[in-house]
């Protein structure tokens, strides 16, 4: 077991440097990528839609800086005034302490080496602190341009911790005997911490064995010490104040940001119909005004809203009653018409052209009011799906079927593109048809006697009807405008299946019914083509069409209406695009 291990780690550590991860090692580390990613796009998502959070992170950063930059700052200007401070005292007692060693080495007067070494251990000795105290600790060296001879060694007061003594601050005592001289340096403390300590020199003349420096170290262990309780008080005064800044600022942009969140809440579902939600408004403060405004737009808007409804539900009305009113007359007035032209041979020429023309009209006129009849149940929400499992190639040859007779008429040759396999979507086949017969008549009656290509799609969750032709086209923007109630390109131009200007807008209707979409593209003279996209399943939504709403052999303006993509906007005009 103990021999094996090393194996196993070498062989992954093997893996891991040549890049190739394991299967299982690749996956967990695909996994956890991707939960990385997912993390940084959810807080990215927070971050984004967060105001109260923007708020909050700036002010912690900014406050965070705030207590760095101060807290930096007062630290320094602390740890400077204590070591000052304590430099100061340092420098004073060295001084007394000096001129006390250099009396007793005044008095002693002339002596042997051995004395003169004796006396300089004893006024070390005495100088420094006694016994494990430590806070002042003394060093006798010859000094560097003393060239006599050394009857008189180094002397350490301890054994421990003393630095050797910095050359600079040799060299300033060289340079200047007449004057003390200071550096800060590091001594090892007894538990083998490195610690700072003022090191003050100055020059002392010995009998017979000339000049020495005479060297007191005072460590700063204490005001190391105080230092580092400082900066933890500093460290933790500044992560509450930090702290604290958050939660003041938590505070602040709840109050401001709760009733912004709930002015939004109230607007969305104003706009998603709801029309009685109001803001709660009390006080005087500026969200109140706010509120109140916010209400009284809500109001008016509502009113407004309730007005036009009206007008439009009275609008429908009476276009429903003068159609239901007209059946009645108009009836008559056919049976009449058919009289009249059946027997149109009897008359004369005029009389019985005249008779022709009032049987053409009456058509129109009955066709028309038919279409407005059904605008008007779309309009009054009456109109209902009878939905049934359909092949959509029935209902096209059904749709081709009845426009046959017109095709031969204008001389248009249609070509189905049919599916590979069958096309079932679940429709209303009565609604679906009356959209492609009127796709198909469009196509023949605007396509100049050109083919008109009719082509079948299907995917997974969407099945479609592409109807092209190489006729008169549709100018630029007239694509979106073709679905609009009696509207027509050209309002002049002779139409011969009696067109009512309502059938692209049923249509239209109809495929929403279904939860489907109709889009148009066209080009001035080059041709139009109209595609019907209906859902597979009913309430599936479509992701895209199986069909382009472009044909392929068309050369490609810039612009929007073409490709597969599933939101041909400008092209369809309709809602759902
Ligand atoms: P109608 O055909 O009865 O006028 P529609 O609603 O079917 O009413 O069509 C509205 C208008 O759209 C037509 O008048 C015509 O100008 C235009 N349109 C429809 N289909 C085509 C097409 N295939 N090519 C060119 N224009 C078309």
């Amino acid at each position: 077991m103990v021999r094996s291990r090393p194996v196993t780690v070498t062989r992954s550590w093997l893996a891991l440097a040549g890049g190739r991860l394991g299967p299982p090692l690749e996956r967990q580390s695909r996994a956890a990528r991707s939960a990385l990613q997912r993390a940084a796009r959810r807080l990215l998502h927070l971050w984004r839609s967060s105001l109260q959070l923007r708020v909050i992170a700036s002010t912690m950063l900014l406050g965070l800086i705030v207590v760095l930059l101060l807290g930096t700052y007062l630290y320094q200007r602390i740890a400077d005034g204590l070591v000052n401070d304590r430099v100061l005292t340092a420098r004073a007692e060295a001084t007394s302490q000096t001129r006390a060693a250099q009396a007793r080495f005044d008095s002693a007067g002339r002596m042997d080496a051995v004395s003169l070494t004796q006396l300089a251990f004893d006024i070390v000795g005495q100088l420094s602190s006694p016994g494990a105290d430590q806070s002042r600790q003394v060093i006798l060296t010859r000094a560097s341009d003393n060239t006599g001879p050394a009857s008189v060694p180094t002397v350490l007061s301890g054994e421990v911790g003393l630095p050797r003594v910095p050359a600079g601050l040799r060299s300033a005592i060289a340079a200047d005997p007449g004057h003390q001289q200071v550096q800060i340096v590091s001594i090892s403390a007894p538990d083998g911490a490195t610690v700072p300590a003022a090191m003050v020199g100055s020059r002392v003349t010995l009998p017979a064995a000339g000049r020495y420096e005479l060297y007191f170290v005072f460590p700063l262990e204490r005001e190391q010490q105080t230092l580092r309780v400082v900066g933890r008080t500093f460290a933790l005064g500044g992560i509450a104040l930090v702290l604290l800044l958050g939660g003041v600022a938590y505070v602040v942009t709840r109050l401001v940001v709760d009733p912004v969140r709930r002015a939004a809440l109230v607007a969305e579902r104003l706009s998603s119909g709801r029309l009685h939600e109001r803001m709660r408004a009390h006080g005087e403060d500026d969200i109140a005004r706010l509120g109140k405004s916010f209400n009284a737009m809500a109001d008016s808007l509502q009113k407004k809203i309730r007005q036009l409804e009206d007008l439009s539900r009275v609008q429908q009305r009476f276009v429903s009653d003068v159609s239901h009113e007209l059946r009645t007359p108009l009836t008559t007035i056919r049976m009449a018409g058919d009289l009249i032209h059946d027997s149109r041979h009897d008359f004369g020429p005029s009389v019985s052209r005249s008779a022709e023309l009032l049987h053409n009209e009456i058509d129109r006129f009955e066709s028309l009011l038919s279409d407005l009849l059904e605008i008007s149940r779309f309009d009054a929400g009456a109109a209902a799906l009878d939905v049934e499992a359909t092949d959509l190639r029935v209902t096209l040859d059904r749709a081709i079927e009845s426009t046959a007779a017109l095709a031969a008429r204008r001389g248009s040759r249609l070509e189905v593109i049919p599916t590979d396999g069958p096309c079932v979507a679940e429709i209303d086949p009565r609604r679906v048809e009356r959209i492609l017969r009127n796709l198909v008549a469009n196509a023949i009656e605007y396509g100049e006697g050109r083919p008109v290509t009719v082509q079948l799609g299907v995917n997974e969750n969407a099945v479609a009807v592409s109807v092209s032709d190489s006729g008169v086209g549709l100018r630029q923007g007239e694509a979106a405008l073709v679905f609009n109630r009696f509207w027509r390109a050209d309002p002049a131009r002779a139409r011969t299946t009696g067109g009512t200007g309502l059938g692209l807008a049923i249509s239209r209707e109809d495929a929403r019914l279904h939860g489907g979409w109709l889009h148009a593209w066209g080009e001035s003279a080059v041709g139009s083509c109209f595609r019907l996209t209906l859902p597979r399943h009913t309430g599936v939504p479509i992701e895209y069409s199986p069909l382009p709403l472009k044909p392929k052999e068309v050369p490609s303006p810039p612009g929007p209406g073409s490709g597969l993509g599933p939101r041909p906007v400008a092209a369809s005009g309709s809602p759902e695009s």
